[in-house]
């Protein structure tokens, strides 16, 4: 068959059968290595939409399908009413490089998974219902999850949700003050906010949640399950910010693109009763030995220090950049947002056109997730063909 045929073969299939909850693209993916992703016609694209945050180590790691190859045909699954060789390994080793004494884990399959688990948790161990959250944030889709999130456009159609969820303007410290109470369970914030926009949090709003969690006995919860695993320019955001969390959520790169997602739980959460909480594919040793190889290849390849490096790079080259077109260029390390003048969709197809796949952060803000591996080259053509496209407009 023709490969412009299997294209159209692909998108019919799809358009008749999926649930119709996704804007597709008119693109369809059939392969990737590092920072590059091929389409069905053999065409090569720089990947600056990074499995919107599931690729930091780039597609197709050779250690992460060595590791889950070799663990496929050992053991997948074992569900943790029993131990694991595995999972304990990666249990002592997640927890060793993450901020604090957070020093156990629930796992899990996903980031909205990740803080339903902080949410209970927090419940159970302070014995408390309200969570304060912030306007822009987001935290997923199930309905825990999505009562933190805060786009109507994401809660609108599902509405009651969970009740005593309120949200505060982001990087207001007097609004978190008056909202934060001793009937506060929790605090939750992404420390640099993603699908709202790239807007990094400022160091003394995120120092501010801390104090008022420990003034009022409340529980901080750090969403970083998209800007942990080197993505900021450290392992996790937190220490760039030197802010730790009671509760740290955690998804998207953390096996390397396979699914999971892992709540840190510190020395304020409490011993949670049995069967509180579970989850039947948690801690499978297939995603645990991707994960085991994810920290190793982040330390191997240095790659938070790669992030922080380039990402310094770009946003040099983006804020001298004369389009009038750019209100302002926003991110810490490789997570970078150009809030534009346009609409972000007609540069996002532009961009396509010209061989680079990026990511909408809102209507306004184009956003960059791009592999920690790319190399400079690549990330200097994403950069420079942004520039052409905002030229051409
Ligand atoms: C992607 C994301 C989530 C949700 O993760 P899913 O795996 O899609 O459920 C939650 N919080 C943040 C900050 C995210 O970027």
């Amino acid at each position: 068959m023709p490969t412009a045929t299997m294209s159209m073969t692909t998108q019919k299939i799809e358009s008749t059968h999926t649930s119709g909850v996704y804007p597709k693209r008119d693109l369809t993916i059939v392969r990737g290595q590092g920072a590059y992703l091929w389409d069905d016609q053999g065409r090569r694209y720089i990947d600056c939409a990074g499995g919107q945050g599931a690729a930091n180590l780039g597609h197709s790691h050779p250690a992460i399908a060595e590791a889950i190859s070799q663990q496929a045909r050992t053991l997948i699954s074992c569900p943790e009413i029993f131990y694991n060789d595995v999972r304990a390994a990666y249990l002592a080793e997640l927890t060793a490089v993450a901020p604090g004494e957070l020093n156990r884990a629930f796992l899990s399959n996903s980031g909205a998974e990740a803080i339903e688990a902080a949410l209970k948790f927090a419940r159970i161990s302070t014995g408390r219902r309200k969570i304060v959250a912030a306007m822009r944030g987001f935290h997923g889709r199930t309905m825990g999850a999505l009562s933190a999130t805060w786009n109507k456009k994401y809660r609108g159609p599902f509405m009651p949700l969970v009740p005593d969820f309120t949200h505060i303007p982001y990087n207001n410290i007097a609004a978190l003050e008056a909202a934060v109470s001793d009937a506060t369970a929790a605090v939750l914030l992404e420390p640099v906010q993603g699908e709202g926009g790239v807007r990094p949090a400022d160091p003394a709003f995120l120092q501010a949640a801390r104090d008022l969690c420990d003034t009022h006995g409340a529980l901080l919860i750090l969403d970083e399950i998209q800007t942990g695993f080197g993505r900021t320019g450290a392992l996790f955001a937190s220490e760039y910010y030197g802010v730790t969390p009671d509760i740290l959520a955690l998804a998207k790169s953390i096996a390397g693109g396979l699914p999971m997602g892992a709540t840190l739980l510190g020395p304020r959460v409490g011993v949670l009763p049995r069967m509180s909480h579970g989850s039947t594919f948690g801690g499978n040793p297939l995603a645990a030995a991707a994960a085991r190889a994810t920290l190793r290849v982040l330390q191997e390849e240095r790659l938070p220090q790669r992030a922080a490096h380039l990402g310094a790079l770009a946003k040099t080259r983006l804020s001298a950049s004369e389009s009038p077109l750019i209100r302002q260029v926003r991110g810490l390390g490789l997570m970078i947002g150009i809030e534009l003048k346009i609409k972000v969709g007609p540069v996002l197809r532009a961009l396509q056109e010209r061989g680079v796949l990026a990511l909408p952060a809102g209507a306004t803000v184009l956003r960059l997730l791009p592999p920690l591996v790319i190399s400079e080259e690549d990330l200097t053509y994403a950069i420079d063909a942004i520039e052409a496209v905002l030229e051409e407009m």
